[in-house]
């Protein structure tokens, strides 16, 4: 269970143990069923938003504008729709985060004991790319399991169930090379030069092998792609002599992933070919705030989903999302936000912790953009107040004390489509992060959380 923070040097091997928690987390079973339960709903859904050219680009179109990363990403995509998609298949290993949120005031603060109909599981975000922590996590189970019983807990084994996301994964890369059909082409993770997670990605390389050896996974960077990769005149990828059967990404979800234009070309070089991407670049768009916000306008989700069972099953999760794009009504979500600013959270089109706003910064920033075109780069989002409860978060080199945290639950989904239909849509288990009570931000390499279990109450 370690990772690498980030020092800033490339190579460099100092590895620290990830920070975890002491104990499992209590998630109620309702709530924890009710995650897994719409996760192939969701699946399907981002899917179809990903084949839908015309609700990608109205979604997009006033972020697009304003926000130079998406819009090189949307160049990209808009490059290789003209040219013709090349690969039909798609491998999405997909990572949908809730917290659940208290429907009542405050109840602990007010010395009351959260009833189960107060709790509500709200999405946070749907990650489309990079979704990381599928093989610590795994780690983590096995270890509040043993803290447990020093502390002479004892539980159900339902109480604290297996829990292997890799795995699941694993099989849909495996899944994805079957079908791309060429015994020696091999399975690229494209990776950070400065790498702080790979750890946890080497977890998913050693499962493809266990599942089958024969099966190499090469790690190659950006700018080995842009120097060394090459397309073929039937567009399969080269690179060092080697043909890539898929791309996977653990890298390029942000502006910082692509500081020159060579980046740039080599994403694109990736797209254009016909390795099967992980994500597509398609994919990547749907993921955005901003289209998680469009997705929860009346009659959107209903666009791509007909069973009026499923459509529920995805709506219930949603929380208060709301327009910034000039106009009437993103008038009316700046008005919302300056008035009361506690109440929301402030999010910008990236990816990795550390870059939503909120309290009065929110109010700041709004006073000062508001009226510009500058706030559509921007989606504000209903302030969810999580659950709290009491644990130890343990950090390397930090004293430690019981101390309020509150948790984010993550559920991955694995989804193989084929020119618009489905060939593989499973749920692989699930993770949890917390973070101290108070703490705004998420993320466990960004540094604000540690890895979590879920004690199934
Ligand atoms: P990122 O893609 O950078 O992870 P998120 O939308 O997940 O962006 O936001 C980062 C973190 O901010 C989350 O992990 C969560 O802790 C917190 N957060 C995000 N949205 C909300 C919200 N609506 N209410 C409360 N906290 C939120
Ligand atoms: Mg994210
Ligand atoms: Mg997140």
């Amino acid at each position: 269970m370690v990772f690498k923070p980030n020092t800033g040097q490339d190579g460099d091997l100092q590895a620290t143990c990830v920070p975890f928690t002491l104990f499992p987390s209590v998630v109620p079973y309702s709530v924890l069923e009710q995650a897994y339960h719409c996760q192939t709903d969701f699946n399907t859904l981002m899917y179809l938003v990903a084949q839908d050219d015309l609700f990608l680009e109205q979604s997009l179109r006033s972020v697009i504008k304003v926000d130079a990363f998406v819009r090189g990403l949307w160049d990209i995509y808009k490059k290789v729709r003209e040219e013709g998609i090349t690969q039909p298949v798609s491998l999405d290993l997909f990572r949908n985060d809730f917290m659940i949120n208290m429907a009542t005031e405050r109840p602990i603060e007010k010395g009351l004991i959260p009833s189960l109909s107060s709790l509500q599981l709200k999405q946070i975000e749907f990650n489309t790319i990079s979704a990381s922590f599928a093989g610590l996590i795994g780690a983590t189970s096995r270890l509040h399991k043993y803290t447990l019983n020093l502390a002479r807990k004892s539980y159900a084994s339902k109480q604290m169930p297996d829990n292997d996301p890799a795995y699941g994964m694993a099989v849909g890369l495996v899944k994805a090379w079957e079908i791309y059909a060429k015994p020696s082409a091999v399975i690229l993770f494209l990776v950070s030069s400065v790498e702080t997670n790979s750890i946890d990605q080497r977890h998913l390389e050693f499962k493809v092998h266990d599942l089958n050896p024969s099966i190499r996974v090469i790690r190659r960077t950006f700018l080995d792609i842009y120097s060394r990769a090459e397309l073929t005149k039937d567009m399969t990828l080269v690179i060092d002599n080697t043909e890539v059967a898929i791309v996977y990404f653990r890298t390029g979800y942000s502006d910082e992933s692509y500081p020159s234009d060579k980046e740039w070309k080599a994403r694109l070089l990736m797209e254009r070919s016909r390795a099967i991407k992980c994500p597509t670049v398609q994919s990547q768009l749907s993921g955005f705030k901003k289209v998680q916000q469009e997705l929860a306008r009346p009659g959107a989700v209903e666009r791509f989903i007909s069973d009026p069972a499923a459509v529920n099953r995805i709506r219930s999760t949603f929380a208060g999302l709301y327009t910034l794009d000039m106009g009437p009504e993103g008038d009316e979500s700046v008005r919302l936000a300056i008035t009361s600013p506690s109440q929301y959270v402030l999010k910008p089109q990236r990816e990795g912790g550390g870059h939503n706003i909120y309290g009065n910064e929110i109010k700041i920033l709004l006073e000062k953009i508001g009226s510009s075109s500058e706030r559509e780069a921007y989606i504000l989002m209903e302030r969810i107040f999580p659950l709290t409860e009491k644990n130890y978060l343990i950090k390397s080199g930090v004293p430690f004390t019981l101390s309020d945290v509150v948790s984010e639950l993550g559920i991955y989904g694995v989804y193989i489509g084929d020119g618009g239909k489905e060939v593989i849509n499973t749920h692989c288990g699930h993770m949890l992060r917390t973070k101290l009570q108070g703490i705004n931000e998420g993320g466990i390499v960004a540094g604000f959380a540690a890895l979590d279990t879920p004690f199934v109450a």
